[in-house]
């Protein structure tokens, strides 16, 4: 039994926090949600137009994709958790830049993963994969690869997104969704 009470008081944290400029753009923070003890973490980009107005994260066209993954290995949003890279959305939706994204790992995203001890952590799309693992990495390539680093195990997969931008990348997210299913299961590394 993971601590909800020290995961609710991050999410209350995240909620009010001023410690970087997207705060003075943002809606609502969008700090994360699902199981504190969920075998399995995903972590986005940064919160869009549909999340910055929800104060949820991935409720927009991805997040509809993200779930029918989810279902299509027989799991349900709320048996895994989900967040992003940073919490509150970039104006335009640009990239965060790495200020914003060192406070806000740095403060809540590595606080997220340290309390709640995911079996494996997937990284959705190039932007968390760059974080999480390495920014050299192609997304192209080591999608659906898994990868140890301090005794975690971290899984790339193509973002959501790209599959609703591009219909070959549907393929390859499913794909990737099997490759988790499998891990789940303890059959593949
Ligand atoms: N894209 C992301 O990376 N995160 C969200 O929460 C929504 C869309």
């Amino acid at each position: 039994m993971r601590d909800i009470v020290l995961l609710d008081e991050i999410h209350a944290q995240i909620q009010k926090c001023t410690k970087c400029v997207l705060s003075r753009t943002r809606t609502h923070a969008v700090p994360g949600e699902g199981a504190a003890d969920a075998a399995v973490m995903f972590v986005g980009e940064a919160p869009g137009k549909s999340e910055d107005a929800q104060g949820r994260p991935f409720v927009g066209p991805a997040g509809k994709f993200l779930s029918e993954m989810l279902a299509g290995i027989g799991l349900k949003r709320s048996d895994v958790y989900i967040s992003n890279v940073v919490k509150c959305r970039p104006p335009d939706n640009r990239d965060p830049q790495p200020g914003e994204v060192e406070t806000c790992t740095e403060e809540y995203l590595f606080a997220q993963m340290a309390l709640i001890q995911p079996k494996i952590v997937c990284a959705l799309g190039r932007f968390a994969m760059g974080v999480l693992l390495d920014p050299a990495m192609s997304i192209m390539r080591v999608h659906g690869t898994v990868y140890r680093r301090s005794g975690v195990l971290y899984l790339p997969i193509i973002h959501p997104a790209a599959a609703l931008h591009q219909e070959s990348n549907r393929r390859l997210v499913e794909q990737d969704f099997q490759k988790l299913a499998a891990v789940l299961r303890g059959e593949a590394l």
